[in-house]
């Protein structure tokens, strides 16, 4: 993949007039979303622009990418590679978002037109990301027990208690 780089931005219908395709890579270091999540570096995306069947602006969006997280067995760091693709649709109200079909995801332009390809990487990158981050048993630092197996399920109760925790700070 060439080396070039992805605009942080692009104008929706200049972009789906053109069949603009941008192929590179697009820098998240240092994303203030993803801070805590995970450690991204640089995302590969190859974003295809066009139109859906009704005319209306529609982009994909590839991206490749390894996240670095941590292990909540062994709290060491892991990598966890990310491959995504995901089809947006501009939508201009509600009413459109409620009829999009069940693979497409809306998106919103500003007022000038623009959507933010930063941010969406940034959505797809956070929905691509575990919940709870865990090395292969094998790989792991800690290792683990059929007992300790069974207890790391997850636990409604401790999700709770989570949410009271931080609730309360
Ligand atoms: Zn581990």
């Amino acid at each position: 993949m060439s080396m070039q780089n992805v605009p942080e931005s692009i104008n929706l219908s200049e972009s789906a007039r053109n069949c603009a395709i941008y192929t590179g890579d697009l820098s998240l270091v240092g994303s203030e979303r993803l801070r805590g999540l995970a450690e991204c570096g640089q995302v590969q995306v190859e974003i295809h622009c066009g139109y859906a069947d009704n005319d209306v602006e529609q982009i994909s969006v590839e991206c490749h990418a390894v996240a670095h997280v941590v292990c909540q067995r062994c709290m060491q760091p892991m990598e966890f590679p990310i491959d995504r693709t995901s089809t947006f649709r501009l939508v201009t109200s509600e009413e459109a978002t409620n009829v999009l079909p069940v693979d497409v995801e809306a998106i919103e332009i500003d007022e000038d037109g623009y959507i933010s390809l930063r941010d969406l990487l940034e959505d797809e990158i956070i929905l691509a990301l575990p919940l709870v981050a865990r090395h292969e048993p094998e790989a792991c630092a800690q290792k683990i027990d059929r007992v300790a197996k069974e207890a790391s399920r997850p636990n409604p109760f401790a999700a709770l208690a989570a949410l009271s925790t931080s609730k309360g700070e």
